[in-house]
């Protein structure tokens, strides 16, 4: 029928083949360039034990040609095309890398290229002397975008959020909860039958970092469902991706870039990490 409902059957076939193909693996992350996005607002989960976090996830339309070829946390190619829904955008990167500390696209989880982070890796494997903990840490993160409506902002105005959230603490445990096993999967995120999600976000602690994670989650019934209108004006987060050249995420690595560090980027990142 209508070009609208077609997307929507597609889309609703990916969300149902995700939550039934996940896999464990990955972590955290942010290498989009969302600084050219202008009025974004982020959300950040509450640990308040008296509110409860409620968002509607609002899918947005792929841009890039290359998002075929992309791959998401399972390792499978997304086999979508410009033009078709996604509700989430999951991004696997290398955090702190090089003097600047940057975040650099995985080349190899993303796109099943070479990646100079992830050979350095597998390099140090061989090694027997190599320090376990500087491999661990040459691992990508997973992270996943989403575009949400924060029913708890009173603002109508600044409902709208982009919300940039470690795979292992959010998604991975929405995807459980919407696994009804014999009775099929929540599709929380469809624009007309979606279900409003509502969590507490539980401190946990990892090696001395702070960090949430999703708790007591459930899927409630939308006060107010969502149309072509409200995807049309979600982030297209495709767009926004960083796509590192080998050279220069090796060149980082390496501490071959320009030392430009400040202390004022550093505290800045730290304060991004404790969120
Ligand atoms: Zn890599």
């Amino acid at each position: 029928m209508s070009k609208f409902r077609d997307r929507r059957a597609a889309f609703r076939e990916r969300t149902e083949q995700g939550i039934k193909e996940r896999e464990k693996t990955g972590g955290r992350f942010s290498c989009l360039n969302l600084a050219k996005v202008e009025g974004v607002n982020f959300f950040k989960p509450t640990s308040d034990k008296k509110h409860r976090n409620e968002i509607d996830i609002i899918p947005f339309l792929a841009t890039q040609d290359w998002i075929s070829k992309m791959r998401s946390f399972n390792g499978a190619v997304l086999g979508i095309n410009p033009g078709d829904m996604l509700y989430k955008f999951e991004v696997p990167g290398h955090p702190r890398i090089g003097s600047e500390e940057r975040t650099f696209l995985c080349l190899k989880a993303a796109f099943g290229k070479s990646c100079p982070i992830c050979n350095e890796r597998e390099a140090l494997k061989e090694n027997q002397d190599a320090d376990e903990d500087l491999i661990k840490s040459l691992y990508p993160k997973w992270r996943v975008f989403y575009n949400v409506r924060d029913r708890n902002e009173e603002d109508k105005e600044k409902r709208r959020k982009v919300w940039d959230a470690p795979y292992h603490s959010f998604e991975k445990f929405f995807l459980e909860e919407a696994d009804m096993g014999e009775d099929g999967v929540v599709i929380f995120a469809d624009p007309e039958e979606g279900k409003t999600i509502r969590f507490k976000g539980r401190k946990k602690n990892f090696s001395g970092r702070e960090y949430l994670e999703a708790d007591s989650i459930e899927f409630l019934d939308r006060k107010k469902q969502y149309d072509e209108d409200d995807i049309k004006g979600s982030i297209s987060f495709d767009k926004y991706l960083k796509m590192p050249i080998y050279e220069e995420v090796e060149k980082a690595y390496l501490g071959l870039d320009d030392d430009k560090k400040s202390g004022k980027k550093r505290k800045e990142r730290k304060e991004e990490e404790n969120e």
